[in-house]
């Protein structure tokens, strides 16, 4: 692609690096940009300037956040003896979409994946162990996506927490395996949660 101006270059190229913009898609979207009113421009570059700078995650799910304590976490009546294990923060927004949830979320961050080379250790475990230990959780819900690295995190934490008496239960697989959280309607998520199953039963032993 041949440019006229270096800064048109820039900016085409700094866009085409989002997933799923090739370069012609970035170049209608700059463009765009340049026919919108300047502010336009500069409100969305500030967003994002002040998305990345001031962001943070919560000190005790793990989950985006703009204070040490995420909204979900703060919120008054929720069950805090109830906790349910995602991969990360697109699983909390499409659990929370389906309304039927009402304990907290632990985020991990991803999942134990060998071949990406991302451990138990890359991962917010430990943090999610020591809540366990604390005493004051009654109940665990994996909501994994049901994949072998999913399978695999599932288990490593379930090992880690056998020992201390409380409730495990998996999301019911209503959503079929492979699938990933975030795809699945809120109606079917909704369901799997409220008629979740014991971790044991899930597992082929
Ligand atoms: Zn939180």
């Amino acid at each position: 692609m041949e440019f006229s101006s270096k800064l048109l270059e820039r900016a085409v190229n700094e866009m085409s690096q989002l997933p799923g913009i090739g370069k012609r898609t970035a170049l209608r979207l700059v463009l765009h940009m340049l026919r919108q009113p300047k502010e336009q421009t500069i409100a969305l570059s500030e967003a994002l300037q002040t998305m990345r700078n001031d962001v943070k995650f919560c000190k005790s799910c793990h989950n985006i956040s703009d204070q040490d304590l995420c909204e979900i976490c703060t919120t008054p009546n929720r069950d805090l003896s109830v906790i349910c294990i995602v991969e990360d923060i697109k699983d909390v927004m499409a659990i929370e979409n389906t309304s039927s949830f009402k304990g907290l979320y632990h985020v991990l961050g991803g999942k134990i994946s060998p071949m990406d080379g991302i451990g138990p250790h890359d991962l917010n475990i430990e943090s999610l162990v020591k809540k366990v230990k604390e005493g004051t959780i009654k109940e665990l819900i994996f909501a994994l996506s049901s994949t072998m690295e999913g399978d695999t995190t599932n288990f490593y934490i379930y090992k880690q927490i056998k020992e201390y008496q409380i409730l495990t239960s998996t999301i019911a697989r209503g959503i079929s395996v492979g699938d990933e959280l975030e795809y699945a309607d809120e109606i079917t998520l909704g369901r799997s949660i409220v008629d979740r199953v014991p971790f044991e039963s899930s597992l082929k032993l």
